[in-house]
């Protein structure tokens, strides 16, 4: 406690030292590059030339440019620009108000020209919901607030506020591409898939985050059972063909084998009578529950769900290779499985974007793996306020344990031998957990290895050496690496793991959830100040914008058999049938528009009286 408590002068002092206006709105990012463009723009002149022209690729071309130059600031309009048509950019943009278009020239960009409502692709997937029902065209959204041009920016040059963006099918032509200036940059371009470097999945899996993607996995299960069905096919290339494997046990694995045994026990299993019998779907999973994030009742109850549906969950094990038609298990145990599938669907987790890396090497300050670090008013650290990011694209900056190794590890050291015992450190972290939120999960971690009962001991059990070396090389749990058999640690090995967690740290999760609030928030700090992107001019906000404050109103999943479940802060789970329905009912409200809530209740509707159509179109 009383570590703790020094701990937490420490951090509050640090704190108050590193903020430049510590009792006043955001924190302020921190200022790192030239700015002299903005001093040198005088009039207004704006050149965009749109068609670009037919002109062989060159190795040093010349782009067709939307330039700002002699533009001034002081009077005319900023240009904001806006990356991307996903959670952050979209409700983003809905919640501009059209006079928008007095203060700034607003254009978007973005090389999907819809907005994809992402809770219900599993539904897509499987035929219950249509694709049309869960995309918005952007251009609905922004009549009379801006423009939209359909393209892929392919390279942010920070210093001179310059985008160079082209056609998304001909990215690799210079004739396809223009090059634009900004004063005010919106990053919204979402997060890529995490093949966490494993060999096979790029070329073998399915992955899970666009229409297409939707669209191939509900193409390839109705060839996988016309496949299976013909009379020419072997028993075991029948089993094979029909055994669907989702990789991921979180949220969107867990929806993915949902509706996939949704749509087999109410359609497939009428429609092919024969063969029903020989389909299996598996999920497999690190950890030794799904919904790991979600409260501990509901990983129970769906794993129980599963259960009776006949799901099987592979728990404990990870993907160690794809082959064609194989992927490579192997469990706690090191024992490896092969399992034959049909289709392999890979929900395993998120990467940086190339276009955030691309910024953040360009940027000063920059470390996050995953995300460009933002302060709290989601300012780009290092643009000087020139650039702004929302949703997975972004981390806001959380002061890090690593500063405070020293003072960490000297506090809970009370021999002063230089070294903690696991409970030691199991200790240090829990206690620290106070002041850093994110070492919390660590110090579960590590509750559940060195024996502490949580949850009536319902906690994971210790992990073997191997499974260990496997967690923190994989980057799940970077306090694995200290379970190597020995049973203490140095202060130098516990800051080299302090870094890496630190390293990993996100603020919020990388959900809609967040994208949603953060994009309203950033509505309204452009709707009610004149951003400007240029420091001098935009020193005012400092004082006036308040930090973006997240709000999270709970969790929840689909879990099969119109049932789901929900984590509700304050209230807890809820679970079965009567969540079904709630589940149903939010995203049918929660879509961006009346026309897809109409569209959405007709497709549940649809499903419900007539099937599904497995039509392979
Ligand atoms: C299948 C699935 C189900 C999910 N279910 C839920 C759920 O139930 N609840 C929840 O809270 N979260 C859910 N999520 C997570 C949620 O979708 C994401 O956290 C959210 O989409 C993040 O919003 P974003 O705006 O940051 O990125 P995205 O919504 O991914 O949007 C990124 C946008 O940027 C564009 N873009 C990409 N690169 C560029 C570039 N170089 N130039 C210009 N534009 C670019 C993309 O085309 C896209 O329009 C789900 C995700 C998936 C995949």
């Amino acid at each position: 406690m009383n570590m703790l408590l020094q701990h937490q002068k420490l951090a509050a002092g640090c704190k108050q030292r590193s903020v430049a206006q510590p009792s006043r709105g955001c924190v302020a990012a921190r200022t790192g590059l030239r700015s002299g463009r903005v001093a040198s723009r005088q009039g207004s002149v704006v050149t965009a030339v749109l068609t670009p022209p037919a002109k062989p690729e060159s190795s040093n071309p010349v782009y067709t440019t939307m330039s700002l130059d002699g533009h001034n600031l002081k009077t005319a309009k900023p240009r904001l620009v806006v990356l991307g048509s996903g959670w952050g950019a979209m409700s983003f943009l809905k919640a501009l108000p059209t006079s928008i278009s007095d203060t700034y020239e607003l254009i978007v960009v973005s090389p999907r020209n819809y907005f994809l409502y992402t809770p219900l692709l599993p539904a897509v997937a499987t035929g219950t919901m249509e694709e049309r029902s869960i995309v918005e065209p952007v251009r609905n959204f922004i009549v009379g607030k801006g423009e939209f041009y359909e393209a892929l920016c392919k390279d942010i040059d920070p210093v001179a506020k310059e985008l160079v963006c082209c056609f998304p099918e001909d990215a690799g032509l210079d004739s396809a591409c223009f090059k634009m200036s900004y004063d005010v940059l919106v990053m919204a371009v979402g997060s890529v898939n995490n093949t966490f470097g494993i060999k096979g999945v790029d070329q073998y899996c399915f992955y899970f985050k666009s229409i297409e993607d939707a669209n191939k996995l509900r193409s390839r299960v109705s060839e996988c059972f016309e496949r299976a069905a013909l009379p020419a096919t072997p028993e075991e290339e029948r089993k094979k063909l029909l055994t669907f494997v989702v990789v991921g046990g979180g949220p969107t694995g867990v929806e993915v084998a949902a509706e996939l045994y949704d749509m087999i026990e109410e359609d497939l299993s009428k429609l092919y009578p024969n063969i029903v019998k020989d389909v299996s779907i598996q999920v497999v999973e690190l950890m030794d529950h799904v919904l790991s994030t979600y409260d501990r009742a509901i990983s129970l109850y769906t794993a129980d769900q599963f259960k009776r549906a006949g799901i099987k969950l592979v728990l404990n094990s990870r993907v160690a290779s794809v082959e064609d038609g194989v992927v490579r298990v192997v469990n706690k145990a090191n024992e490896t499985t092969d399992i034959k599938f049909g289709a392999c669907v890979w929900a395993t987790g998120i990467a940086m974007n190339p276009l955030i890396r691309q910024l953040q090497e360009k940027l000063p300050g920059q470390s996050h793996f995953r995300s460009v670090l933002t302060d709290d008013c989601m300012r780009v650290k290092g643009s000087d306020g020139s650039i702004w990011a929302v949703g997975d694209a972004a981390t806001i900056d959380q002061p890090k344990a690593l500063d405070y190794a020293e003072q960490l590890f000297e506090q809970a050291d009370t021999n002063r031998d230089g070294r903690l015992s696991l409970e030691e450190l199991r200790q240090l972290l829990t206690a620290a957990s106070k002041e850093f939120s994110h070492l919390e999960e660590h110090a579960r971690f590590l509750d559940s290895q060195t024996g502490v009962k949580r949850f009536g001991g319902l906690v994971a059990k210790s992990l073997s050496p191997a499974d260990a070396a496997a967690a923190a090389a994989s980057g799940a749990q970077p306090f694995a690496a200290l379970l190597d058999g020995s049973t203490e640690v140095t202060k130098d090995q516990f800051k080299e793991v302090l870094g890496k967690v630190d390293k990993g740290l996100r603020a919020l999760p990388a959900t809609a959830q967040v994208a949603n609030q953060q994009g309203k928030y950033l509505a309204s700090v452009f709707t009610n100040n004149r951003v400007t992107g240029a420091p001098e001019l935009d020193a005012p906000l400092q004082e006036k914008v308040k930090p973006f404050r997240y709000f999270h109103k709970g969790s929840a999943a689909y879990v099969g058999s119109d049932k789901a479940v929900f984590d509700l802060p304050k209230i807890g789970p809820l679970t079965g049938t009567g969540a079904g329905f709630v589940w149903k009912s939010y995203e049918t409200m929660s879509q961006f528009s009346f026309r897809n809530q109409c569209l959405v209740a007709a497709d549940w509707l649809r499903t419900k009286i007539f099937g599904r159509d497995i039509s392979r179109v």
